[in-house]
């Protein structure tokens, strides 16, 4: 079956790369694309984006079988899209909740999951050692804070999940106190703390992550966005000069991947913003604290993410800006004013300490999110298809996780990550327009709504109103 994409921004024209995002900027390397597909070409693997879960699976295959001949090929340059925008979270943080995991799949396969995770957490750090990757991996910890009082009896019921898990040794309360003990956040009643997450530098570990696939031996071609794929006898990816024709197709190309019109209902593209402040002085930092430098959120409906840079800047990341009909994804979506204006607004609310600070950065990037929030790891070998995706922001150490669970399927290896739950997931399609817009702008702007209404009010969400219902799937 021949599968194309439909819009013009499939092409690849020059970029300035580097204005993409913070973490390119300061990647420490010129972005100079590399070669594009030039003609036909014969593989074993061929692979559709060098982000996270596109080099991770390559990474793998390679490790397991050197001879192989994979090619991966990427629309722009390695860590183009989230893998290379993202909030530097290296995290065990999965898009289902723990107890919604519990319901769905079990006890024993929740555990499971979140184990892998944590797991996937030190595997990056692994790699990041023995392939000398400069990603500035430092296992800072992971802090969800209850800020307001709306916020704890939500925070308190997730811990309450991971302890009925046997997580809770992973996973601790802490309360107002022990948390300004680590960072000082206005409002803040409490937090819940695991010690299993990293940060990184993202666009340095995944241009290092491109380069090691390399040294392996695989072909990264870059500006060769792949314009309709073959499935089923004879497996291709076909781009506007070439073709490289493969045993199995990966597709790897997150939000991205809704381009194609017989993906464009399995995942819902969302922009999720980020503000960056200058490097803070002494004086600040002193009133902050936070020398963990601990990936920090709030407990809000309306995702907040936080992260220390290595260079002590504060980056502040929420989602919140407009879903766009028709599931479009844009360069020019990327930068939302009013978003970033709340998210730098919101930032000074939390640190008094940011008054006269400035910002120097504001990015964004599209996250593919699936009906069911779980994201997907298949393999189909009869039409030669495998792909990972649906991460709902949170695919820095779950895309490791993708990489070695593709492989091993690919492979055929019965290991255990083969038989954890997101493994040949199916998700329910997204509605169609116009349904899908009206749903997701009304589900967006209720719980922001939500969320205003219970920190105005101090009382937790219900969990009852219609947006916070349709939120559940
Ligand atoms: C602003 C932002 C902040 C985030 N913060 C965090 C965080 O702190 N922690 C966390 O865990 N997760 C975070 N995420 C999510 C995380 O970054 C992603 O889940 C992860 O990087 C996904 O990796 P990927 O390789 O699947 O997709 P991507 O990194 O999006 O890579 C897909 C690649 O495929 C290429 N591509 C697409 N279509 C084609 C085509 N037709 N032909 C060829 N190539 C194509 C793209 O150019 C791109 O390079 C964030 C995401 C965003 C946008």
């Amino acid at each position: 079956m021949a599968i194309g994409v439909e819009e013009k921004s499939a092409r690849s024209e020059s970029k300035d790369y580097a204005r993409y995002s913070f973490w390119l900027e300061t990647a420490g390397e010129e972005l100079v694309p590399r070669p594009s597909l030039e003609g036909p070409m014969e593989a074993d693997v061929a692979v559709l984006g060098a982000g996270f879960t596109g080099l991770w699976t390559a990474y793998y295959l390679l490790c397991n079988e050197p001879s192989l001949r994979v090619v991966v090929l990427e629309g722009e340059i390695s860590g183009f899209g989230a893998s290379g925008r993202n909030g530097a979270w290296c995290g065990p943080g999965f898009p289902v909740t723990p107890g919604e995991l519990a319901r769905r799949y079990g006890q024993e396969a929740a555990r499971e999951l979140i184990l892998e995770m944590h797991n996937a957490v030190r595997e990056v750090g692994r790699v990041v050692e023995v392939e000398a990757i400069d990603a500035r991996y430092f296992r800072s910890g992971l802090m969800r804070v209850a800020r307001g009082s709306s916020q704890l009896p939500g925070l308190q019921a997730t811990h309450e999940a991971y302890r009925a898990l046997g997580l809770e040794d992973d996973y601790r309360m802490l309360n107002a106190e022990e948390t300004s003990r680590r960072v000082r956040i206005t409002d803040a009643r409490g937090a819940l703390y695991s010690p299993h997450c990293a940060t990184v530098h993202p666009a340095r570990l995944v241009r290092g992550l491109a380069r090691a696939v390399e040294r392996l031996g695989g072909t990264i071609f870059e500006r060769s966005p792949v314009t309709s794929y073959e499935t089923g006898g004879d497996p291709r990816l076909v781009t506007a000069r070439g073709e490289v024709r493969a045993r199995t197709l990966v597709l790897a190309g997150e939000a991205y991947l809704t381009r194609f019109r017989e993906l464009r209902r399995q995942l819902l593209p969302v922009y999720s913003l980020i503000v960056l402040t200058e490097p803070l002085s002494e004086t600040r930092w002193a009133e902050i604290g936070w020398e963990g430098r601990e990936c920090v959120s709030s407990n809000r409906y309306t995702v907040d993410y936080l992260s220390r840079t290595a260079d002590g800047r504060i980056l502040f990341g929420g989602r919140g800006a407009p879903y766009h009909f028709g599931s479009r994804v844009k360069d020019e979506y990327d930068r939302h004013g009013p978003t970033h204006d709340l998210l730098r607004r919101t930032a000074k609310e939390w640190f008094p300490a940011l008054e006269g600070a400035r910002f120097t950065h504001a990015w964004g990037g599209p996250l593919g999110v699936p009906r069911d929030w779980m994201p997907t790891m298949s393999y189909d070998p009869a039409s030669g298809v495998a792909t990972a995706r649906g991460y709902t922001g949170q695919g820095v150490a779950t895309a490791n996780l993708s990489g070695r669970t593709l492989a091993d399927l690919i492979q055929g290896r019965d290991t255990p990550i083969v038989r954890l739950p997101t493994v040949n997931h199916e998700p329910r399609l997204w509605e169609p327009e116009p349904l899908r817009w009206l749903g997701a702008r009304y589900v967006q702007r209720g719980l922001m709504k939500v969320d205003d209404h219970a920190e105005r009010t101090g009382e937790p969400p219900t969990g009852k109103t219609l947006a916070e219902r349709l939120a559940r799937h």
